[in-house]
């Protein structure tokens, strides 16, 4: 195995780790997939809105420019990192929030049709929005996996998704790559399967975006949303990103109606009437402070290139399984051996794990947890050196030294 010196003095894209902000009591940060570090640009463009915008342009703003900031910001993520043509996607709500409008939106365009499928291994706000919808309108939840204990490393194979399709399925709701395992799911595949059965999909995107490349229009997707504080480095809380298929938009309605998503906002009319287009999604005042860091981090994804990060994550995840494998020989990988099956990140599995967690922390190695015995390790491409990951792991088998 080539030392994480020789990888990181042969890595074309480690330069861009000078651009985030550090910390000097952080020493491995591996939880870029949670919560991405910021980028240095983003303290100047946050003062330069408050002083420049905010302070001295005032209520003046909305009419110069910030009313189309969700659009103009979700036309470069779609260039950039999604494979999205312009006026599709728009940023807005938090992912909980768009995964309840997309889901519901997708349901009551099939209304002769009883179920959403969804896994087991899904992220908790994905399962509970599907469980609260299907109780509002009274379907039922296919789910997929849990008949038995679920394979930690699994994730939704075409094979197991055939098996619950059928001509009652409304929507099926899946994860890009799974938060706990990382496996990630072949999106054409799998999306070529539902339309084959009439349904609609909604992808979670959370755990790709900026990080794996996706092909929204030319796999045809019809709905998608995903994070913006991960891997697109928007920062605690920064709204979220909706993908709604051109030739959606006009059939399917979102349950929120918003002023801000109808028609003529500032007639301030009685009565309802979504806006055409992406913008008839979104609900009410766009959170624009949310939306400034998250454009430095677009910027960045399209001057390296999403291909080139995809080339580093998969090199990075290949590096902490290895030397997991050599210095950690009790822990189990719980994601894909195979790095094409799987996103950013890797789970490492093993009892006791909970007690070195915290130890890790003090000592400013940050990798996260997840219940009921994983270490999870992300590793954000263009923030992460392979120094900080042999430094992480070496301190998984020495925590607290
Ligand atoms: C992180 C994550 C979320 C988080 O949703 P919020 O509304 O931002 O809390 C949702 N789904 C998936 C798959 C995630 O990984």
């Amino acid at each position: 195995m080539n030392s994480s010196e020789s990888l990181d003095s042969a890595d074309p894209l480690a330069r861009y780790s000078g651009l985030f902000l550090r910390d000097a009591g952080v020493v491995s940060y591996l939880d870029g997939n949670s919560l991405g570090r910021p980028l240095t640009a983003s303290i100047e463009r946050v003062q330069q809105f408050m002083t420049e915008q905010w302070g001295s342009r005032l209520i003046r703003g909305w009419g110069e420019g910030w009313l189309e900031l969700p659009a103009r910001i979700g036309d470069d993520l779609g260039r950039v990192a999604l494979g999205a043509a312009p006026g599709q996607v728009v940023i807005g709500d938090s992912t909980t929030v768009l995964l309840y409008k997309l889901i519901r939106a997708a349901v009551d365009a099939r209304p002769d049709r009883t179920e959403i499928i969804i896994d087991r291994e899904n992220f908790p706000t994905d399962r509970y929005v599907v469980e609260g919808i299907a109780a509002e309108r009274g379907l039922t939840i296919t789910w997929i996996g849990g008949e038995t204990e679920p394979e930690s490393d699994a994730g939704v194979t075409a094979k197991r998704l055939s098996k619950k399709l059928s001509d009652t399925t409304a929507v099926v709701v899946l994860s890009h790559v799974a938060y706990r395992s990382g496996y990630l799911a072949e999106v054409p595949a799998l999306t070529e399967l539902i339309h084959a059965a009439g349904a609609l999909v909604v992808w979670d995107l959370s755990h790709s975006v900026g990080v794996v490349p996706t092909q929204l229009d030319a796999w045809g997707v019809d709905l998608a949303t995903g994070c913006s504080y991960k891997y697109l480095n928007g920062g605690p809380g920064a709204p979220a990103f909706a993908y709604v298929r051109a030739d959606l938009q006009g059939e399917l309605r979102q349950p929120i109606q918003g002023w801000i998503g109808s028609r003529t906002p500032f007639e301030m009319g009685q009565g309802y009437t979504p806006a055409d287009g992406i913008r008839g999604f979104t609900s009410g005042t766009p959170p624009i402070i949310g939306m400034l860091a998250m454009q430095d981090m677009i910027a960045l994804i399209e001057e390296v290139g999403i291909e080139a990060i995809r080339t580093k994550s998969v090199a990075l995840t290949r590096y902490a399984v290895q030397l997991a494998a050599e210095l950690l020989p009790d822990a189990r990988l719980a994601s894909p051996k195979d790095p094409a099956r799987r996103g950013s990140h890797i789970t490492l599995d093993q009892d006791g794990f909970d007690q070195v967690v915290p130890k890790l922390w003090a000592q400013g190695v940050i990798p996260d947890y997840r219940e009921p015995n994983g270490i999870r390790i992300g590793l954000s491409p263009l923030s992460t050196s392979f120094a900080e990951v042999e430094l992480g792991i070496w301190a998984i088998r020495h925590p607290g030294a």
